[in-house]
């Protein structure tokens, strides 16, 4: 029900976290995140509340200076750790909020090319779409923008990949997603309450677009992809 992503200069793990608690107002029954650490993705879920998350991350911390973070409530499959976000297929690991209308169908598609699934979420179809793609030869970006443009639904997305330290894909479609503007440091989020403690310079995406995010850079493309040109804005926020 809120989804953060942080390619930073610090240690990540307490930041997603801590912009997650930020999202607590929206509700959730489980949450995850999912981190790059010498170019490899590891992730930790809890099911209840942040703190459960929390305690995971002490027992076993997840290092790295990029990843994604999510706090879900349950609409396809029972709030359980195999279900919880971020989802996982090989490369790739999503973060979702909303629903994906068709994923019986895409489903079907990548069943019958021999994919097998984990999870009971719709979430984890939109992972191994991405992941398919890839193994056709897409870039990851490539792999992403494919993967969204077949999805049916209100949605906001976040991508990271396995051996991509500084790549961050957003869409948006439905569900609204802020983009944070750091000091060599980008973000993207549900809301821009998330980012507050890091910057107040917001960039919010638009119906239909899909954003590529670097430290450095942010490309945003709209529904008919196309470069769109979204002002950035410094946003008033309480701390
Ligand atoms: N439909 C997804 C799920 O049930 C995402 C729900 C959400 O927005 O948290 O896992």
């Amino acid at each position: 029900c809120g989804i953060v992503g942080v390619l930073g200069t610090h240690q990540v793990s307490p930041i997603l976290v801590e912009a997650l608690k930020r999202l607590e107002y929206r509700g959730y029954d489980s949450a995850g995140i999912a981190t790059l650490h010498n170019g490899h993705l590891d992730r930790r879920r809890a099911v209840g509340k942040l703190v459960n998350l929390s305690d995971a991350l002490v027992h076993e911390p997840l290092p790295g200076k990029s990843g994604i973070g999510h706090t879900r409530w349950a609409t396809h499959g029972a709030p359980t750790v195999t279900n919880a976000h971020p989802h996982r297929a090989g490369q790739v690991a999503v973060v979702h909020n909303g629903i994906i209308e068709n994923f019986k169908e895409l489903r079907a598609e990548l069943a019958s090319h021999g994919i097998t699934f984990v999870t009971e979420t719709d979430t984890e179809t939109v992972a191994l779409l991405c992941e398919f793609n890839m193994r056709e030869g897409s870039s990851p970006v490539e792999a992403a923008r494919k993967t969204v443009a077949r999805l049916d639904g209100a949605f906001a997305l976040a991508f990271l990949f396995d051996g991509e330290e500084d790549l961050l894909v957003a869409a948006r479609k439905g569900s609204p997603l802020a983009i944070g503007h750091g000091d060599g440091e980008m973000y993207v989020g549900s809301d821009a309450i998330a980012l507050a403690p890091m910057t107040d310079q917001i960039t919010y995406l638009e119906e239909g677009d899909f954003a590529v995010l670097t430290r450095q850079s942010l490309e945003i493309t709209d529904a008919k992809g196309n470069l769109a040109n979204r002002e950035m804005r410094q946003i008033k926020l309480e701390n």
